[in-house]
């Protein structure tokens, strides 16, 4: 058996990190000057939004002010954008989205890319923490996703733009132990009536003769995409929408939120270096970042900023070898999938995207960690020994990445983000936030729940706008409503 570079069984441990207080207070703002990302820096025409509305005037009115352009902000401006053309009543409706760097330089533009709902996964704890009916909303929100972005990418015939890749999606077992909670939860899924039909089990002699790694795993449907262009494309599609009116300001970021006076045509003043922006309503899509502007946000009952790491490195084998499938682990924290290559790298080898590492950090899982313009040279070794570790032949002991970054992740103690109404948490009943909206702290794992979610927020404010109740989808889990969480933000049970 390989000798593997990471502690293993880990996941449990890391939520237990939020028993232990948090001492650095309410997070910074994003650092200027981030690690250089393979979806943001590796081409040149990457981003190119990158700088949009950096310079010149700021836009000093707005019906809705964005706070972040990862894919829950363009996410939910594309959402407003789809209402305003159901219902054009709604517009000419004024959206601005502030972002404090560059376009989509947060965690989206510095994730490992995959696209994949969970099919199973945890089930069975999920439901003993909330019950059955949440838990096969966790599993639905992520179908909807998923699906939703896949529609929209092949309705506009957009698979190239964003690299998309349907290689199905491996979790491999480096234990005995984590074989047996995917089986616990799997069972668990299909005796609550779920189809987790898409699902293959293979053998650890199937998974060496396939892949060549010696562990069990199971393969599900979903696939990996460039989430920074997936991002742009989403801008575009509600910047071209009639009716909705979409300005974006990069590097420009809000320091403070106040209210405006009583009488005022808006409610609150979004401030930045750059001067304001008088809004009616207000979307904290900042996900990591979010105590920044709501310090009742801080800490293990709010969303703490964890960094993870990331490296690009070549595989010593070619496509075929290597495959086309993402990877990822029950119960370890790794995840990778190999890029398609592009048509001038037909006799090169792929370039494989891995994350994790975070095990091994001295600061315990990069747990309140919020400075994106450092690499851990630990996390970054066990990186460097992994896949070696895993396929043997396959990956070169001791080769350098192409390229290592790291990003902000959000973080909550249920592992679930607060999606809704921002709460004054002294008085949830109280309406001193009216008008102030979230969803962020999707705790690593945003791709597949970030548009979903939304699209809920952004429903919520068209609702508000048309004087209307909003009632939840069906697929979202209603334990992420910020209105069903006690004031420190725990999920009730
Ligand atoms: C290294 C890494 C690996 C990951 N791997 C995966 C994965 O494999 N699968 C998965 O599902 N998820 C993964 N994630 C998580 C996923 O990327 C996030 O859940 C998702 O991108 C969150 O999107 P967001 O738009 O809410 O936040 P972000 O993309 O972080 O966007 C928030 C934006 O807000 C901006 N901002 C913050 N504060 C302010 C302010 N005061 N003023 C103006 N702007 C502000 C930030 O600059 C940032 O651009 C990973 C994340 C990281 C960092």
């Amino acid at each position: 058996m390989p000798t593997l570079s990471v502690p293993l069984n880990q996941r449990g441990k890391q939520q237990r990190v939020f028993e232990r207080p948090t001492t650095r207070g309410p997070a910074p703002l994003p650092v200027s000057n981030p690690t250089r990302s393979f979806w943001i820096d590796s081409a040149p025409d990457a981003n190119p939004l990158a700088k949009e509305g950096s310079t010149g005037a700021l836009t000093e009115d707005a019906d809705i002010c964005i706070i972040g352009s990862g894919i829950t902000g363009v996410s939910t401006a594309y959402h407003l954008a789809k209402a305003v053309e159901t219902d054009p009543s709604l517009g000419p409706l004024k959206v601005v989205i502030v972002e404090a760097r560059d376009f989509c330089s947060g965690a989206t533009g510095r994730n490992g890319g995959h696209l994949a709902p969970n099919p199973f996964f945890d089930f069975d704890d999920s439901t003993a923490s909330f019950g059955l009916d949440e838990a096969k909303k966790g599993i639905a929100i992520e179908h909807y996703t998923v699906d939703e972005i896949l529609k929209i990418v092949l309705a506009e015939g957009l698979e190239d733009a964003v690299d998309l890749v349907l290689g199905g999606r491996t979790n491999i077992f480096l234990t005995e132990q984590e074989r047996q909670s995917a089986l616990a939860a799997f069972n668990a899924a299909k005796d609550a009536g779920l189809d987790p039909s898409d699902v293959e089990w293979f053998s650890q002699e199937e998974v060496e003769k396939r892949y060549g790694a010696s562990y069990p795993a199971v393969r599900h449907n979903g696939g990996n995409l460039w989430p920074l262009k997936l991002v742009t494309q989403f801008f575009n599609l509600a910047k071209k929408t009639p009716g909705f009116s979409l300005h974006l300001h990069t590097n420009t970021p809000v320091t403070a939120i106040s209210s405006l006076e009583s009488g005022a045509s808006r409610r609150w003043s979004v401030n930045t270096p750059r001067g304001s922006v008088s809004c009616s309503y207000v979307l904290h899509a900042s996900n990591g970042y979010a105590s920044h502007l709501l310090p009742h946000l801080t800490g293990p009952e709010g969303i703490v900023p964890v960094r993870g790491q990331i490296i690009a490195v070549r595989a010593d084998a070619d496509a075929d070898a290597i495959t086309t499938s993402g990877w990822t682990g029950n119960d370890h924290l790794e995840y990778w999938f190999p890029r398609p290559l592009k048509a001038d790298e037909q006799e090169k080898n792929p370039l494989v995207i891995l994350g994790g590492g975070r095990e091994v950090a001295q600061r315990p899982f990069e747990f309140d960690q919020a400075d994106d313009s450092e690499l851990n040279e630990d996390v970054g070794r066990v990186l460097r020994d992994f896949l070696p570790g895993v396929f043997p032949g396959k990956f070169e002991v001791g080769k350098e990445p192409e390229m290592e970054w790291t990003g902000i992740m959000g973080f909550t103690k249920i592992g679930d983000p607060f999606v809704g109404p921002v709460l004054n948490p002294d008085n949830p009943a109280d309406n001193s936030y009216q008008g102030q909206f979230i969803s962020a702290g999707y705790s690593g794992h945003g791709m597949p729940r970030a548009f979903a979610c939304a699209e809920a927020v952004a429903g919520m404010i068209i609702a508000e706008l048309g004087h209307k109740a909003w009632a939840p989808p069906a697929w979202l889990p209603v334990h992420y409503l910020t209105t069903n969480r006690t004031q420190g933000g725990v999920a009730r049970a």
